[in-house]
């Protein structure tokens, strides 16, 4: 592969990584910006076909070496990327904030949280072990074993470019499975440096490879006879379309989708805590978390008044700005036209005849005049008709609907056709306990704003939320990322044979 011309050819190009090597690809490519300053900071190389196969080529080279290394030292390689992401957390990091935007400490938990999957990944001897029954029958036994599925891929949204990365491919090469990543290409960088760190640590070539690029890329991975497994993490459409295709392509297929999650205050909760969780949960990252909570369901209209009393003040004191400045709450978001979306969004809410109490549109900031930002928007007396509560915003914007009491506010979250995260803040332990029984959500917070699973349980909505039967990281990851043999042994060499036998065996 050779870097062909483009009109970015002289920015700083960002390309794939197949086989241990940097490629340019054979393709286009892209502008990428720093969405604090609105500045065209590197071209990204887009992925054609050929790319595309050159990376799975190079991972189905690697598989059968990679599957063979004993569990123990593949573990090994995961202990030494351990130690290199820690070596390098704030180079990753600052990478992050510069390509995504978000808070340079945000970035930060980021990393972490996905050095949290790695380190999960260390244990997987103990996590590949079968199950093994001694006599099963006379001088039968039986026993269970997990093996790897070959090349894996993964395709990545832009808000995490780092940490969703990280919940998929250190589980799949852990098991023993080659990896092709392609990330989103709206903040590609992080995933090369990952790349070079996995090298480092000794992982062999062409077992991790990435390809940047667009749906050129996505589909030619989805028709790619020798990918056996795709793991999807974005928007709904598309986590759809990936499902689809790729099961009809009989690829296993976890797709992972929006959100639009709701945190029902109730009115014995604690409501400076819960005005404090709710801008944490609404406004960090600008929004733009599948795990964000978007809607606040107010139980009671003088909960709903207290609320609002005290989430106004706080919205219009988010300190917004480059995401590198220590004393910055919340960064730009990633595009201009991501920008205008959100804002169309907001005027569409105020002709639906939803109250704009805090509106965030047109925010400056000093310095960063071509950034891409926007202040946070607050709305109350949202009801279920209108698309900002029907829709994912994914942007500053908390929606705050009030209900009767608890049974219509449950109701709510059950009937929204997304099931990723919700929460609840109550004092009541019975109504905690009913709700994390009877709500359609796939991870619940109990006074807990944003309930994300650790690395060593499984991440995963309902609904809308995913399609397939697998959640990502931790113990279905494993399962995901593997499949299972079961054998049935008979070891009886002094014994002659005791002719055919037609009826099934039973005890
Ligand atoms: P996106 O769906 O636009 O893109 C995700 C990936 O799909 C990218 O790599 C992109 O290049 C690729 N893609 C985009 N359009 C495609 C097409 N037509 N065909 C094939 N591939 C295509 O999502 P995004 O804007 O990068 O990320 C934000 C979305 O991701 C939000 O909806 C958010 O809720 C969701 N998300 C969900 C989770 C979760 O765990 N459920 C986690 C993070 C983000």
């Amino acid at each position: 592969m050779s870097a062909q011309p483009s009109e970015h050819t002289a920015l700083h190009a960002i390309g794939h990584y197949i086989n241990g090597q940097l490629h340019n690809g054979s393709g286009s490519s892209l502008p990428s910006y720093n969405p604090a300053t609105g500045a065209v900071i590197g071209a990204v190389a887009m992925a054609t076909p050929a790319d595309v196969h050159a990376a799975v080529q190079a991972a189905e080279a690697a598989f059968h070496d990679w599957s063979q290394t004993p569990p123990l030292k593949r573990a090994r390689v995961m202990f030494r990327f351990k130690e290199l992401i820690e070596r390098d957390m704030d180079k990753l990091a600052a990478v992050i904030t510069r390509e995504h935007g978000k808070v340079f400490s945000d970035a930060k938990g980021e990393v972490v949280r996905g050095l949290e999957v790695v380190e999960y990944a260390c244990g997987i001897p103990e996590l590949l072990k079968g199950e093994y029954t001694e006599q099963i029958a006379n001088d039968i036994d039986a026993w269970t074993m997990r093996q790897p599925l070959g090349v894996c891929a993964g395709i990545t949204p832009f808000n995490f470019p780092a940490m969703v990365p990280m919940w998929m491919f250190p589980m799949a090469i852990a098991c023993g499975n080659t990896f092709v990543l392609k990330p989103s290409e709206r903040d590609p960088s992080v995933s090369l440096m990952l790349a070079e760190l996995l090298k480092e640590a000794g992982l062999p070539n062409g077992v991790f490879n990435v390809v940047q690029g667009d749906k050129v890329a996505v589909d030619a991975l989805l028709d790619h006879p020798n990918v056996r497994a795709m793991s999807f993490v974005g928007s709904t459409p598309i986590a759809q379309y990936i499902y689809s295709r790729g099961t009809a392509n009989g690829k296993r297929v976890q797709a992972l989708g929006g959100a639009k999650n709701h945190m029902i205050v109730m009115p014995d909760a604690d409501i400076e805590k819960a005005a404090d969780a709710l801008i944490g949960a609404g406004y960090g990252a600008a929004g733009e978390r599948c795990m964000a909570i978007s809607v606040a369901v107010a139980v009671g209209d003088a909960t709903a008044d207290a609320l609002m009393a005290k989430l106004a003040p706080k919205v219009h004191a988010l300190r917004i700005g480059d995401g590198m400045n220590a004393q910055v709450d919340m960064g730009p978001v990633i595009t201009a036209q991501h920008r205008d979306k959100i804002t169309a969004y907001i005027e569409d809410g105020i002709t639906a005849g939803a109250k704009l109490v805090v509106d965030g549109r047109g925010h400056r900031v000093a310095g960063c005049e071509q950034g891409f930002f926007l202040g946070g928007s607050l709305f109350d007396r949202v009801t279920p008709d209108m698309r900002i509560y029907k829709e994912e915003i994914f942007g500053p914007v908390l929606c705050v609907v009030r209900a009767p009491d608890f049974a219509n506010a449950l109701k709510l979250v059950n009937e929204h056709e997304y099931g990723n995260g919700t929460a609840i803040f109550t004092r009541d332990g019975q109504v905690a306990r009913e709700f994390a029984h009877r709500v359609q959500v796939g991870m619940i917070g109990i006074n807990v704003p944003i309930p994300v699973p650790m690395a060593f349980h499984s991440f995963g909505g309902w609904k809308k939320s995913l399609f397939g039967d697998h959640h990502a990281h931790g113990p279905e990851a494993v399962r995901f990322y593997t499949r299972q043999k079961a054998v049935t042994q008979r070891w009886l060499v002094s014994e002659g044979s005791r002719g055919p036998e037609f009826a099934m065996p039973t005890h």
